[in-house]
């Protein structure tokens, strides 16, 4: 069995999911001994750099010590002069296992038309890759000079097919190496800077939340897409292959860790996976399906509507109007997106006809999906439920004409609020399928 004693410098560390990544790691690949946090300041690096390199088998770098450990290593591989950072350290030598986590995501770049977003650290090391791989590569930066900066370095390297980014136009890859649609701004998506083509692959670096905002606008488009879990996880096997060469590092027991750091990470950094659509889309019976997968509570709203105030929807409208009904919906909203922890939620159909419930939404730390199914897929679904007061119509024709003309009333509002629109016109199997592609780590 391999002994090993490895952590993480950087500065702040807040809650660095690595412990936890790198203990499961290890607990898989029969790998013994400890992994801890040194939050060491740029001051204080000069002091500790040196015992740590003398204490410990190993440790990883992060922000903002990537570039600041090199003048005190001996030695370093190939990819840290190529990138001029190291994010792992073993003994008195630097490496840089990003470059690992990144290849092993298998993003298709050779021959590919291919957009870089961002010009910092992780961008520049997937440019060269990118070029590497023989890509077409255009770079966007919100600063166009750094993106230029970066091209040029690009070109001193040898490479001539690199470029700036000009808009509107279509990419085979998209690379995302900025951090728009981090949490807790889960709801920035990546900036306007290039078309995906069909069958297109987009790779985010983002790993928190799993997935980002964008990695399920793709996916819902019937797009790849990648999310940075994948590349967190597997730089960190590759700096345990470095410490502990000698482990049995399974990947198949290696893969398995990495629906559990997604659970973790919603456990540190709670989402609100909510489903809406008009009734009879599949709302309650998705939500439910879904945090029963996830192994995370389900709230049905209508239901805690109900709970709360001792009597059926019906009642209320009946007895204190749409209005009492819309704020008490509100209040209720308010309250469970407040709650701690993840859950899947399932909103009535008219929560979004009030304004005040969709700002709510975007303010919280959520993904709003729509289940978007056609008039008469939602008849067949929905035509013998007399409890529903807009199917309580003389005959059945009056009551498909109120569903079809409510449904059109708010399909645009849906449209609008929705984070991702998902089609639901198939049986639940399918759809709840369809919702755990949009969900994959
Ligand atoms: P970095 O060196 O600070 O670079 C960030 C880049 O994003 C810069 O080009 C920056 O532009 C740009 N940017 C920042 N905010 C932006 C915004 N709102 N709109 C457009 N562009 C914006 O950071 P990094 O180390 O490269 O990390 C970038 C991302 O990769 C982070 O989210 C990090 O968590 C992630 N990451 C993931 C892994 C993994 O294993 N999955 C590993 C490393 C990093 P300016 O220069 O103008 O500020």
């Amino acid at each position: 069995m391999s002994a090993i004693k490895a952590g993480l410098i950087g500065y702040p560390l807040g809650h660095s999911m690595s412990p936890y990544i790198h203990e499961r790691i290890m607990e898989a690949s029969g790998i013994f001994g400890k992994y801890e946090l040194y939050e060491i300041s740029p001051e204080e690096l000069p002091k500790y750099a040196p015992i740590l390199m003398k204490e410990l088998t190993g440790f990883n770098v992060t922000i903002p010590h990537k570039v600041a450990i090199l003048p005190f290593l001996d030695d370093v591989a190939p990819m840290v002069k190529e990138y001029g950072a190291a994010n792992t350290v073993c003994g008195r030598i630097g490496y840089n296992t990003d470059v690992d986590g990144f290849l092993s995501c298998g993003v298709p770049m050779k021959d590919k038309k291919v957009l870089l977003l961002g010009a910092g650290g992780v961008a520049r090391m997937m440019a060269i890759e990118a070029l590497k791989a023989g890509a077409d590569l255009s770079i966007w930066a919100r600063s166009p000079e750094k993106a230029l900066v970066l091209i040029d370095e690009c070109k001193e390297k040898g490479y001539e097919k690199v470029k700036p980014a000009e808009s509107g136009l279509v990419y085979d890859t998209i690379l995302n190496g900025t951090p728009c649609g981090m949490w807790p701004k889960v709801h920035d998506v990546i900036p306007d800077a290039g078309i995906l083509a069909e069958g297109g692959t987009f790779f985010d670096t983002i790993y928190n939340p799993c997935p980002t905002k964008t990695c399920m606008q793709y996916r819902a488009e019937g797009k790849n897409a990648i999310s940075g879990l994948k590349m967190l996880l597997n730089q960190a096997i590759a700096a345990e292959k470095i410490w502990a060469p000698d482990a049995h590092f399974d990947d198949k027991r290696l893969s398995e860790i990495l629906p559990d750091v997604r659970k973790k990470l919603w456990e540190k950094n709670p989402m609100k996976m909510i489903f809406t659509g008009f009734m009879g889309a599949g709302k309650t019976t998705i939500g439910r399906m879904t945090a029963n997968y996830f192994k995370i509570p389900f709230i049905d709203l209508d239901d805690k509507i109900v709970e709360v105030a001792g009597c059926p929807i019906r009642e209320i409208f009946e007895k204190d109007g749409e209005e009492t009904f819309r704020r008490m919906e509100h209040e209720i909203l308010k309250r469970e997106l407040e709650q701690p922890g993840s859950a899947v939620i399932s909103l009535g159909g008219g929560v979004l006809t009030n304004e005040k419930n969709e700002a709510l939404l975007k303010e919280s730390k959520s993904v709003l999906i729509y289940l978007k199914a056609k008039p008469e897929v939602i008849w067949e679904r929905v035509k013998h439920d007399r409890s529903r007061p807009l199917l309580d119509a003389k005959d059945a024709d009056t009551a498909y004409k109120n569903m079809v003309a409510r449904l059109e009333s708010r399909e645009p509002t849906y449209e609008r609020a929705a984070d991702v629109v998902l089609e639901a016109n198939e049986n639940a199997e399918v759809i709840f399928a369809n919702v755990t592609k949009l969900f994959e780590t």
